[in-house]
């Protein structure tokens, strides 16, 4: 099952959404066996050990094969937590949005279930037949199951179910749990490598699209076979993308993929990636479902391949498994209307999210050809350095292309018009509504000295070009690789105030977005429990900035920033901790979400470096970051290599107080 997080560098935390039909094989796909009569009835996997105290069972078919079995009666879940780190969120979502109490035992923390009906899915697993006395007709159960979960987004079922168990010790699971508060648990050895535990609240929608849905919040995320501290790569890494698109009408596009893929580990049968099928639109009296649908997969030679596609992800089958190491190439032809424009929009974003076929974070690392065309007289931007920019017909048409790897690529398009400037070989875009001039040329005179700045310690700006793209949307930035997207309040202001407003307002968010390009781009995140190296330490960087910023009143800003990290961690340290941030969720409390989630992975990350930075002082931090950057270009970083390299530096082992203040709930004082 992929429950998918907003994007990571980037996103503020927005609580999750189902997608619309799941991945499970539909109901009317499916057979039920006459059932029987079970009444304690027990069976474990990894962390969870499951009762049917008294009720009827039912294997469930899928054509010849058995997909798993449904149950109705009474049943109870045990779940253990054996990983500390995610303790404290366990105990606030769970307090939060129902469900069993957590209790210590002696091997963790235990919480669980209790159903009144349940669908246990196993892939690669045979299930006896079971015996003993007939039972009722169980079809009426498995419908009711799969209307109150098929609402959830359980992409990825099907291909986990048919997972080929040769070699493989562990089944693929996944329970359906049905009773007052309902559960999904997963098990998920081979693809996501979580088991995992997740409480299906009420989504809280209005919208009658949305209303009946639930949004799935994680109890427990426990890494099965490694080490949450040292991040694993996927099955397999994505090499190379290049894109083709032509918006032909509005919302309407055509999309051509080309990719480049390597597997990792052993041969690969099928390749599983991440795909939103399901774009939401607003028309503004409500929301619209849109569709992006990939039509054909085909391999290097143009002959097509058999695949699946549900609501996020798709599945492609090989017609011979691909050794470790060798190069798989796919083309993709994907069409429908999801070049969706916000509401009252005059543009629209293919952002950080799955809308092309990819990985989880650790198999990202791709160079990227980007070619877009979009009517007259939008402009289309994407990442990397322009290639070209051309009229064709009725289109205008631009050609972007990194050849250093970067995760996260976006496009962008819009009635935009751009102001640029070029100094000492750098070229940097300012891309505005209508013509803002004055702005983007004060933006442009703050951007060359922050990258400047940046260079001298953390390495090369890897680009020709930087790109500044305004959103119309209010209140944030994002950053994939040579872009900077930051909303209009950059732009809106009157012309008195831009002075002092670009002094306080945009430059501490200018400087933080700026620094992505090395935190996110040139060093990159393998998952969102190491999400910290991108957000903490382009905060650590923006810090040192504005502290070195040549005007006066940027040391004052650079002052409270410190105080603001301090304050906004100490609220959130006991909330939980900077891996685990993106798990909390209060219903009934969408500020405390945000607090909590800044509070971890922007500020207390932030002020564990300033503490760092304390410790050890301004020259051996200065040479600390650009010596991590040195080490971890185009690579994955990881805070044991962040407190192995700091360990090396200060001949002092910092693992322990990484445990105690970054997989735990500790808050360290600064010593002066
Ligand atoms: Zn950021």
């Amino acid at each position: 099952m992929r429950l998918r997080q907003l994007c990571a560098t980037l996103a503020l935390a927005t609580p999750l959404l189902a997608g619309d039909a799941g991945g499970a094989p539909a109901a009317s796909a499916l057979r039920v066996e006459a059932s029987k009569v079970v009444s304690n009835y027990t069976f474990s996997m990894l962390h969870a050990h499951f009762t049917l105290s008294s009720g009827q069972v039912a294997r469930v078919f899928s054509g010849q094969t058995c997909v798993g079995f449904c149950f109705q009666g009474t049943g109870s879940l045990d779940y253990v937590s054996q990983l500390a780190t995610e303790a404290t969120v366990m105990k606030s979502n769970i307090a939060h949005n129902g469900g069993v109490p957590p209790a210590e035992g002696k091997d963790g923390l235990h919480t669980g279930a209790n159903f009144q009906k349940a669908m246990f899915w196993f892939g690669g697993r045979e299930i006896a037949p079971f015996t003993g006395t007939d039972g009722t007709q169980m079809d009426g159960t498995l419908q009711s199951l799969r209307a109150r979960f098929d609402s959830i987004s359980t992409s990825g079922l099907t291909a986990s179910l048919s997972y080929d168990s040769n070699n493989r010790p562990l089944p693929y699971v996944q329970a359906d749990l049905d009773g007052s508060t309902p559960f999904i648990y997963e098990l998920d050895p081979y693809h996501s490598r979580f088991e995992s535990l997740y409480l299906l609240s009420h989504a809280n929608m209005q919208d009658t699209l949305l209303k009946d849905r639930f949004n799935p919040v994680t109890i427990s995320q426990q890494p099965v076979g490694w080490d949450l501290h040292q991040p694993v790569l996927g099955e397999y890494m994505l090499r190379a993308v290049a894109l083709d698109l032509t918006q032909t009408a509005p919302l309407q596009g055509v999309l051509k993929v080309k990719e480049t893929i390597q597997p990792l580990g052993g041969p690969l049968k099928s390749i599983r990636m991440n795909l939103n099928r399901d774009h939401w639109g607003h028309d503004g009296a409500g929301l619209i479902l849109h569709h992006e649908t990939v039509t054909k997969v085909a391999d290097r030679e143009g002959h097509a391949l058999p695949f699946t596609q549900d609501a996020g992800e798709i599945t492609i089958e090989l017609p011979a498994p691909a050794a470790a190491n060798s190069k798989v190439e796919l083309a993709f032809d994907i069409e429908g209307d999801f070049l969706v424009p916000p509401t009252n929009g005059n543009y629209w974003q293919l952002g950080t999210s799955a809308w092309f076929p990819q990985p989880d974070l650790n198999g990202q690392m791709y160079t990227w050809d980007a070619t877009i065309r979009v009517k007259k007289p939008w402009l289309a931007f994407s990442c990397g350095d322009t290639v070209r920019r051309w009229e064709d017909g009725d289109y205008n048409a631009v050609e972007t292309r990194s050849d250093v790897p970067i995760a996260f690529g976006v496009m962008l398009a819009g009635d935009y018009s751009i102001e640029r400037e070029t100094r000492d070989g750098l070229t940097v875009e300012v891309a505005t509504y209508g013509s803002k001039a004055q702005f983007s040329k004060a933006l442009l005179d703050m951007t060359f000295p922050i990258i400047k700045y940046y260079q001298a310690f953390l390495g090369p700006y890897p680009y020709k070009e930087f790109h500044i793209l305004e959103k119309n949307e209010w209140g944030y930035g994002q950053a994939p690789a040579s872009i900077m997207f930051i909303t209009k309040e950059a732009f809106n202001q009157t012309n008195g105030l831009i002075n002092q407003y670009l002094a306080e307002g945009v430059r501490g968010r200018f400087v933080h977005e700026i620094a992505h390009q090395w935190w996110g781009c040139v060093v990159k995140m393998p998952s969102h429990q190491e999400q910290w190296i991108t957000e903490s330490f382009a905060e650590a960087s923006a810090s040192l900035c504005l502290q070195d910023w040549p005007q006066g009143h940027a040391k004052s800003e650079y002052v409270k920033l410190l105080s603001h990290w301090k304050s906004e961690a100490a609220y959130a340290t006991d909330r939980g901790t900077i891996p685990t941030c993106n798990y909390n969720y209060n219903p009934d409390d969408s500020r405390e979400n945000f607090l909590v989630r800044t509070g971890l992975l922007y500020n207390k990350g932030a002020w564990l470096l300033y503490c760092i930075r304390k410790e050890i002082g301004d020259q051996e931090f200065f040479t600390f970051l650009k010596s991590y950057q040195t080490n971890f270009k185009w690579k994955f970083g990881s805070t044991k290599d962040v407190a192995g390299l700091l360990s090396f530096m200060t001949k002092k082992d910092w693992n322990p107080w990484f445990e105690k203040n970054y997989w735990g709930t500790g808050m360290p004082e600064v010593k002066e």
